[in-house]
């Protein structure tokens, strides 16, 4: 089977956040499992696409209204990541440092989904599946269906997999002119809520739906950020798959960014060492506790509740613990967080900003990982966690109630209910708690590492839901 995979991110090409896990695992296992795998996202202007090399494959025009911009596909010479990886070469909009939050954000992905189909339509055989993720790439499916010059594709088969429901790429209907010539009679299959709304089309048009976890889709049939109603009426062509993770990528027996390499036999004391050089690095105190926080600074995390829980059970626990945070985001959180520096030296530390090591030391060093949040699609870091040997702290929402059940239920972890200061103070009290009794704790964190998030189970859902489409056709 071919599978064309379209997405905006991919780890380790382009990476925000999970979705650029996803797109950089679950391709390499389907091309392990003997698929003909292809990945395709923009040119950015970042360290792997500087560092590697790349094959001219195919050049074209982006017509968008009355712009026309010139486009190249290139190819990764040697498939270094496991599978085919194909650039969208669009100069002008995407040689830039960041992925998103650009003004031209519209125009910059629209162009960059009609260059991919132009390519893909000027091919002699076509792929079996084309696989979108997210609002990004949600208008592929409408102009597969319906944009005259894209007719050849009808038959193509499509899923749009669902990483996060909040940001669904709506625009006015003014810019209703960039898309390609499409069947009139059509045009409100693109409307959502007066405007044009990428996700909302891709969940219409797609041959099946999927969201990254079983109880995030229960979740959006209930609330779905406007978009209840349109995932009930889908309901037939939905499935929710929890997201794998890259046992090769997060290892800590092999990760060359941990200060000491572990198994499950060694992990007390390869722990210890990750913590200790931690510890030392960040100034906090070893022998405490250490809780953890790495994510984007948004409400969505619960990020806004941190600075002040991490005040309260800081001094409620008077300094028995140590909290360090790393990530960037909403400038006031990060305001905040960065104050408390000074008030919990020795016990307390920040880093602001994105950064790929000091992520993988921290599931190494941690002794918990806090994950207040009030959406989580799916949640990766509570499985590199687990992984880890590094007990996360969740709320139950989302992926994190598929994945992690309290220790009171003779679970894997500590939850709550309520993304609130209360809550997490609660539960860090709890965890210190279970801290002290070495030994609950050191066999908890045992039964995480045992865990199976492993892509190889994960890959063969996708690929029976990949079947029950194409048999349909
Ligand atoms: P989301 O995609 O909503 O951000 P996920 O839990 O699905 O959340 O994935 C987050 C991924 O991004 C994980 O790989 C996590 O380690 C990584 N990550 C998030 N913030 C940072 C940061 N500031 N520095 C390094 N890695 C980060």
């Amino acid at each position: 089977m071919e599978i064309v995979h379209i997405a905006a991110e991919c780890y380790p090409v382009a990476k925000v956040g999970g979705l650029a896990d996803v797109v950089g695992a679950l391709p390499k296992y389907q091309s392990e499992a003997g698929h003909l795998v292809r990945v395709v996202i923009p040119h950015y202007d970042t360290k792997f696409i500087n560092d590697n090399q790349f094959d001219f494959v195919y050049s074209g025009f982006v017509k968008l209204g009355n712009f026309n911009f010139p486009f190249d596909i290139l190819k990764e010479k040697t498939s270094i990541l496991g599978f085919e990886l194909y650039l969208v070469q669009i100069s002008e909009l995407f040689d830039r440092k960041e992925v998103y939050g650009y003004e031209d954000d519209t125009e910059r992905f629209l162009s960059f989904q009609i260059a991919c189909l132009n390519w893909i339509n000027s091919r002699a055989t076509f792929p079996d599946i084309i696989h979108c993720h997210d609002h990004h790439t949600g208008l592929i499916p409408f102009m597969m269906q319906y944009a005259n010059k894209y007719e050849k594709l009808r038959n193509v088969q499509t899923v749009i997999t669902i990483h996060n429901a909040i940001y669904q790429g709506q625009f006015g209907f003014d810019k209703l002119y960039y898309l390609p010539e499409f069947d009139l009679s059509k045009v409100t299959v693109l409307e959502w809520d007066n405007k044009i709304n990428s996700l909302a089309t891709a969940i219409k048009c797609a041959s099946a739906v999927s969201t990254v976890s079983p109880n995030f889709l229960n979740e959006v049939n209930n609330f779905g950020y406007g978009l209840e109603s349109l995932f009930n009426f889908v309901r037939h062509k939905s499935r929710g798959i929890l997201n794998g993770i890259d046992t090769e990528v997060w290892n800590p027996e092999q990760d060359k960014m941990i200060f000491a390499n572990y198994s499950i036999k060694s992990v007390e004391k390869g722990k210890q060492q990750n913590k200790e050089k931690l510890c030392s690095q960040f100034n906090l105190d070893p022998t405490k506790p250490l809780f953890s926080f790495i994510g984007r600074l948004l409400d969505e995390k619960g990020a806004d509740l941190l600075p002040h829980a991490a005040a309260s059970a800081l001094s409620e626990n008077f300094r028995d613990i140590n909290i360090l945070i790393l990530g960037s985001g909403n400038a006031a959180i990060e305001n905040q967080l960065s104050h408390l520096v000074t008030s919990f030296k020795g016990n307390y530390n920040f880093f602001i900003g994105y950064n790929e090591e000091l992520a993988h030391q921290m599931y190494a060093g941690s002794d918990f990982l806090l994950m207040p949040s009030r959406v989580e699609p799916c949640g990766l870091n509570q499985m590199y966690s687990f992984r880890y040997g590094t007990i996360p702290i969740v709320r139950r929402t989302g992926g994190l109630k598929d994945t992690v059940t309290d220790i009171g239920d003779n679970g894997n972890g500590i939850c709550h209910d309520q993304a609130s200061i209360v809550d997490i103070c609660y539960s860090i009290q709890r965890a210190v708690k279970l801290y002290k009794d070495k030994k609950r704790f050191k066999n908890i964190r045992k039964i995480g590492m045992t865990i199976d998030h492993s892509w190889e189970r994960v890959c063969q859902e996708y690929i029976e839901m990949y079947h029950l489409k194409t048999n349909m056709k």
